[in-house]
């Protein structure tokens, strides 16, 4: 029995968009492909709410966080940290030499503007990395304030990683001076896991050109040139399979309607929030909690894994808490294409498992 994706990423697919990854293959330097792209590229324009170029990467939204690291930063980044996932922004500065500093808040806290000025004011950094959604915990930065903040420092380039709430959580990228924002498709887009994406200024780009050693496969300059002048096409080959999907299902997307999706996804996030009220309650900082996945504290007296096996048996996957909380915390995800339907399902029969147990 295939078991409903309820986990942060990969999501449940609708069978439609899985059956366009079956799309008989074009050639990648087609007119085909170009319009391919330029659709993907135009669509996620509007999801992202900017006029700033649109880069495909064949890989996870992994690839373009490491790249975008490499590529923008020239003197230091400094990374605000609220979970696992702005941990791996550190990493992925160590482990390409470049210069970083890590700002973490606790956990399932969020960033405070305070935490920015204190470490832009001392002219350090020339870059930064921000978490907007941290999936680990269940809680979305406040970008706004936090914006009012970074923009103070015009020389500053913005990294923010939107992997696990872009199409769920409304992040306007031009009004939020957002210089590089990424994400994935196997989130709240609701496409198979393979492809990334990112939104990227032409200031980023003209800094990038001062800046040796970008590496090759994420090199932005690369991929953003062959965008702007080919144009939309992709530096080596794309999987098309994924873009024919992305393609179809950003249409469904729109279709629904961009406002639609967001109050949908609030909706959903209320409905598990209130059911983790009563059983365990929030991890997360409640004035701060995400619209894409919840963060529950495990206070059943049972393993998780006992609670997902059951769970599994009713046709449904959750998650375990991520890293530090793996048995402290449950997660379950509210992202993508998901319904009212199946989420109040899901919560009953959750309940049904806790009674058995
Ligand atoms: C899933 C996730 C990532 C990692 O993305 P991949 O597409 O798996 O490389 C990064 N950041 C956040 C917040 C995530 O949820």
């Amino acid at each position: 029995m295939h078991k409903k994706l309820f986990i942060p990423g990969p999501v449940e697919v609708n069978p439609a968009v899985l059956e366009k990854m079956a799309t008989p293959l074009i050639g990648h330097r087609t007119k085909d492909a170009t319009a391919l792209q330029q659709g993907i590229s135009e669509k996620m324009q509007k999801v992202m709410a900017t006029k700033n170029t649109i880069v495909l990467s064949t890989s996870s939204g992994s690839g373009l966080m490491e790249g975008a690291v490499r590529c923008f930063t020239k003197k230091r980044a400094a990374v605000f940290s609220i979970g696992a996932f702005g941990k791996r922004w550190y990493k992925m500065c160590t482990a390409n030499g470049i210069p970083a500093d890590i700002f973490e808040s606790e956990l399932g806290q969020i960033t405070t503007p305070e935490m920015i000025e204190e470490a832009l004011s001392t002219g350090k950094y020339d870059l930064i990395t921000i978490t907007q959604n941290e999936t680990s915990t269940g809680i979305h930065n406040p970008m706004a304030r936090l914006a009012e903040v970074y923009k103070k420092y015009p020389d500053v380039i913005v990294c923010v990683d939107t992997v696990s709430s872009m199409a769920g959580d409304f992040v306007p990228v031009d009004e939020l001076g957002i210089d590089v924002c990424i994400t994935s498709t196997q989130k709240c887009l609701g496409v198979p896991p393979g492809m990334a994406i990112a939104a990227v200024s032409d200031r980023a780009i003209e800094k990038a050109k001062t800046i040796e050693n970008r590496g090759l496969y994420f090199d932005y300059v690369e991929l953003v040139k062959f965008v702007k002048e080919k144009p939309y096409q992709y530096p080596s080959t794309p999987s098309l399979s994924h873009m024919f999907a992305l393609d179809y299902q950003l249409d469904r997307i729109l279709e629904e309607g961009l406002e639609n999706r967001y109050a949908r996804h609030k909706r959903l996030a209320a409905k598990v929030q209130e059911w983790a009220k009563t059983h365990g309650g929030l991890y997360s900082d409640p004035e701060n909690l995400s619209v894409t996945v919840t963060c529950i504290n495990n206070t059943t007296g049972h393993p998780f894994s006992d609670i997902n096996k059951a769970m599994g048996e009713k046709g449904w996957l959750i998650s375990n808490g991520y890293g530090d909380l793996k048995d402290k915390t449950f997660r379950v995800a509210h992202m993508a294409d998901t319904t009212d339907e199946e989420m109040d399902a899901l919560l009953k029969d959750l309940d049904e498992v806790l009674a058995s147990l």
